[in-house]
């Protein structure tokens, strides 16, 4: 028997009937006694058919339900209730394409490349091919916004059209440079224009490599992958301390400004750390050097590994570190480090018969004024770290926080007819949490009524999740809407492209959207998207 049309239909019949519950009226209330019904019948027919999945999950869902009880649940319950069926579904119906995405997905500390092009099909299909390789790629056509976000985001890779409008590559590659000689981002050109004379100047501007279009998709991403890891080799010998392998103090004094321009632009306060073993002469003296160093790589190590990934460690000197926390308050990253040290100081080191732990003290600072300093800054971080010695060690010390500093609002919305694909959508967004934004996410079912809403319009930064096609009134036009609003700089726009509506993307890029995300999504992807995208922005 052909079980797969009776495993459409079924599937079917869910959507329909979540769509019907949950699909509109948000004041829609449903007897509990239906919802049961509803579930056991999935479990009847799904073990029928063979979903084995969908039937330990309909079991489970029953587990949890009392078939007697007379409550009603109401629109909110119901959905939080119902997520694993409309997960269920929605990977059902886009099966082929996600199994194909899900072999492997976007890790964490993937690199991150930029790609500016005026030609949306150019961008949209480097960025495919790019990302193919797990690689997360920004693209952008409009050469402002893109250094503007070359600076936030501090991408891995930079690959950079010469033909831009209204400006030309070379200037572009002026701008970045100057600011940025310190960080040996691979600079990669790629031009129609592919004569001598402009292949010389793109290297004496500095760019690391030159690409004549028409591209050869293959060898364009064998030289990005061989870009990608000479910068980890390059860092490696000369960024990276050799014996606990964080960055060295070269890389500090070099990188440190940085953090104290973006500070000046974006105004968000950052952190500064000194972490300085508790005793660690002793420990020398009674293991031997060997065990120090072994003590000193190991908290090196764990340091690094349970930092986030933007926030930078550096080794200052023996057995001192400094970590920055870029868009933290001092409150926020001695908390953290207060965990780090009461976490780490259960690791047990064993040198023969002997074991033994370690703790450390820390003085924390955070940078509020404009006028000051590197060294400054690390003056103050340092007092602290010697007032966290005198008050007994193994403890963190940190500058008084202004009380006016509060996290900032990021107003989000996410706008789809599909209340399958919003539902997921807000909901692997509320799993998000950041130290320095909350998210004040609300769903639209369509672009008027995101529109109209008062979220739109308040004072707050802003990212708009916009489905590009649409029944009443397309993605494009809304983007077209909020880009000559009067809050336009405050928003990010991300749109929800299907596989074959390029010419969408095409004019959604030249509108000035920040990003696409091609359907179907991987929501674990998704996540680690938006966590990078939000993590680096002010
Ligand atoms: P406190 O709690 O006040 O910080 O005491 P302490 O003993 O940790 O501090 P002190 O600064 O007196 O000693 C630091 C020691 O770290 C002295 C130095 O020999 C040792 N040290 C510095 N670099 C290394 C290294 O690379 N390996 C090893 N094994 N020891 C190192
Ligand atoms: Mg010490
Ligand atoms: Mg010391």
């Amino acid at each position: 028997m052909e079980l797969l049309k009776y495993k459409s239909h079924l599937v079917n019949n869910i959507n329909e009937k979540l769509s019907e519950w949950l699909g509109s009226s948000e004041s829609e209330q449903v007897l509990n006694e239906e919802v049961y019904r509803f579930i056991h019948s999935i479990k009847g027919t799904s073990g029928t058919l063979q979903m084995e999945h969908l039937m330990l999950l309909a079991e489970n869902l029953l587990n949890k339900m009392d078939p007697k009880s007379d409550v009603v649940w109401n629109h909110d319950e119901l959905k939080k209730f119902l997520l694993p069926l409309i997960e269920f579904t929605y990977e059902y119906e886009n099966q082929e394409e996600l199994t194909h995405l899900e072999s492997e997905t976007t890790q964490h500390d993937a690199p991150l490349i930029q790609i500016i092009d005026d030609d949306p099909s150019m961008l949209m299909m480097l960025k495919e091919a790019l990302e193919e390789k797990k690689w997360i790629v920004m693209a952008y056509s409009n050469p402002r916004q893109a250094v503007k976000q070359y600076f936030e985001m501090q991408p891995d890779c930079l690959i950079i059209d010469l033909q831009l409008p209204n400006q030309n590559g070379f200037e572009v590659l002026k701008e970045i440079q100057e600011y940025n000689d310190k960080f040996f981002v691979p600079t990669i050109m790629i031009s129609v224009q592919n004569d001598k004379q402009t292949r010389i100047e793109a290297y004496q501007k500095g760019a690391d490599d030159f690409i004549a279009k028409p591209i050869d998709l293959e060898e364009f991403i064998v030289k990005v992958n061989r870009h990608l890891e000479r910068k980890k080799i390059f860092e490696q010998y000369v960024l990276i301390d050799e014996l606990t392998q964080v960055y060295n103090r070269k890389f500090l004094r070099d990188s440190l400004p940085r953090f104290f321009q973006n500070f000046k632009r974006s105004k968000e306060p950052f952190s500064i750390g000194i972490v300085d073993i508790d005793h660690f002469k002793k420990i020398n003296d009674t293991y031997g050097h060997l065990m120090g160093d072994k003590v000193l790589r190991d908290f090196a190590q764990y340091l690094k590994q349970n930092i986030r990934s933007f926030d930078m460690i550096y080794r200052y000197g023996g057995e001192e570190f400094i970590i920055v926390f870029p868009n933290t308050t001092s409150e926020d990253a001695s908390r953290k480090l207060t965990q780090l040290n009461n976490d780490f100081s259960k690791t047990i080191f064993t040198c023969e018969d002997q074991s033994f732990t370690v703790t450390f003290s820390a003085g924390v600072f955070m940078v509020t004024d404009e006028t000051l300093e590197g060294k400054e800054a690390i003056k103050a971080a340092d007092s602290l770290l010697y007032e966290a010695k005198r008050n007994g060690r193994a403890r963190v010390e940190c500058s008084q926080m202004s009380n006016t500093y509060k996290k900032e609002i990021l107003n989000v919305s996410v706008v789809d007819d599909n209340f399958i694909i919003r539902t997921l959508v807000a909901n692997a967004l509320e799993s998000l949490t950041f130290e320095h934004v909350e998210l004040n996410i609300k769903v639209f079912v369509d672009g008027p009524s995101f529109l109209h809403s008062s979220h739109a319009h308040e004072d707050v930064n802003h990212l708009l999740i916009l489905d590009g096609v649409m029944p009443k009134m397309d993605g494009i036009e809304v983007l077209r809407k909020v880009k000559v609003g009067k809050n336009s700089l405050r928003y990010r726009v991300i749109m929800l492209s299907g596989r074959n509506s390029k010419d969408d993307v095409k004019q959604a890029l030249m509108l000035g959207a920040d990003d696409y995300i091609v359907k179907p999504l991987n929501m674990a992807d998704f996540q680690v998207r938006i966590r990078k995208m939000l993590d680096r922005l002010n």
